[in-house]
């Protein structure tokens, strides 16, 4: 082998590895932010429908239109701001190819690992600025003192996995100040908070938005991922920097269909937000844990010196949730889904007992 392949090899193989969630047959998967309250057969419906209408010999060409068309009324946006992509993770990954080696990112941690994993990867350097422990909000200060060193910052909001969205006006005061940096805003779970900067985008120039139809649209097996962006960068992602046929027409087609089915989707946000506070509320009440508040289809707990009792529960119980430990200085942490109201219940009870 060549000497500079070996080199990039040994590099590349001590790099942090995607560990994908294990299928556990018969658990109630609560680890990876699904939306479970979607009827699965009206999905299957939807995807035979849209098996009809594809002709798989052919490169999607009319589905992209669609799509775009779908996407824009449902945002409320022109088209010419959008980009789509192989879910939100593909976006990223195209986003930091453009950003370059040796360039800088700022992020506040914890937040989404998949992020920080592939700066590494690209050679972005990360500069990773703490949350307040308390409540997860941010440190102004330090965050923008390390942002004015980068190159870019990464702000996901809500964010994965505390699952809090920070002050829109902070939010909006930090893109103020970076005008001169790119800023990347992660809305995967947008469908769950109080709050999108969407109708703020043709403001900014400098605000690339990352969305994905894997979280309120239950469609993560789809790969369904989309940009909101000012004109200028929608287009060159679109034309140049994006590959030509990205998302294959049956997810497309299904995708496009979802999108024009949002009252029904819209009522299962609804109910994920009302057992979110049911959840959150009962947790809160338990002594030992700290649940903390979500504006997320999700919410992180500090278990502490409880972690392994739970869990334990838990797996007793048939649950899977997304098992953290410990973060940046949060002790014994967890992060579950909402499910139904039943799965739920199970998840409280689990809790309860062990605790
Ligand atoms: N951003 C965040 C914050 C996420 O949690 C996820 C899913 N884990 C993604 C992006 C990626 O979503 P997808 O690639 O399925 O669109």
């Amino acid at each position: 082998m060549s000497p500079w392949l070996y080199e990039k090899l040994e590099w590349l193989s001590k790099l942090d590895n995607y560990i994908r969630p294990e299928r556990i047959k018969n658990y109630i998967k609560l680890d990876a932010n699904e939306n479970l309250l979607l009827n699965r057969n009206f999905i299957s419906e939807i995807a035979l429908q849209a098996l009809k209408y594809t002709d798989l010999r052919e490169y999607p060409i009319d589905q992209f239109e669609e799509i775009y068309k779908q996407l824009g009324k449902y945002i409320g946006i022109s088209k010419k701001y959008l980009a789509i992509g192989n879910g939100s993770d593909q976006l990223i990954e195209l986003i930091l190819s453009i950003i370059g080696r040796e360039q800088q990112a700022t992020v506040f941690t914890p937040t989404f690992s998949y992020f920080i994993n592939r700066c590494k990867l690209h050679d972005v350097t990360v500069n990773r600025v703490p949350l307040n422990k308390t409540d997860n909000t941010l440190q102004k200060e330090e965050f923008l003192n390390s942002a004015k060193q980068s190159d870019m910052v990464y702000i996901c909001s809500p964010n994965n996995p505390t699952g809090n969205q920070f002050d829109k006006r902070l939010v909006l005061e930090i893109i103020d100040i970076l005008e001169d940096k790119l800023i990347v805003v992660d809305e995967a779970y947008v469908e769950f908070a109080d709050y999108s900067l969407t109708s703020d985008i043709a403001k900014y120039n400098n605000i690339v938005i990352l969305r994905t139809l894997s979280k309120a649209f239950g469609l993560a097996g789809a790969r369904v991922g989309y940009l909101i962006a000012n004109e200028k960068f929608a287009q060159l992602f679109r034309s140049i920097i994006q590959s030509p046929y990205p998302v294959n027409s049956l997810s497309l087609t299904i995708a496009s269909i979802m999108l024009s089915n949002f009252s029904y989707i819209k009522d299962t946000i609804e109910l994920i937000k009302n057992e979110r506070k049911r959840v959150f509320d009962y947790l809160t009440d338990l002594k030992g844990i700290k649940a903390f508040n979500s504006n997320a289809n999700f919410i992180f707990i500090e278990t502490y010196d409880k972690y392994n009792a739970i869990l334990k529960e838990l797996e007793k119980q048939g649950i899977v949730v997304k098992m953290i430990g410990d973060i940046e200085g949060y002790r014994g942490c967890i992060r579950v889904t909402i499910g139904t109201e039943e799965m739920n219940d199970k998840v409280i009870k689990s809790i309860e007992v062990a605790i």
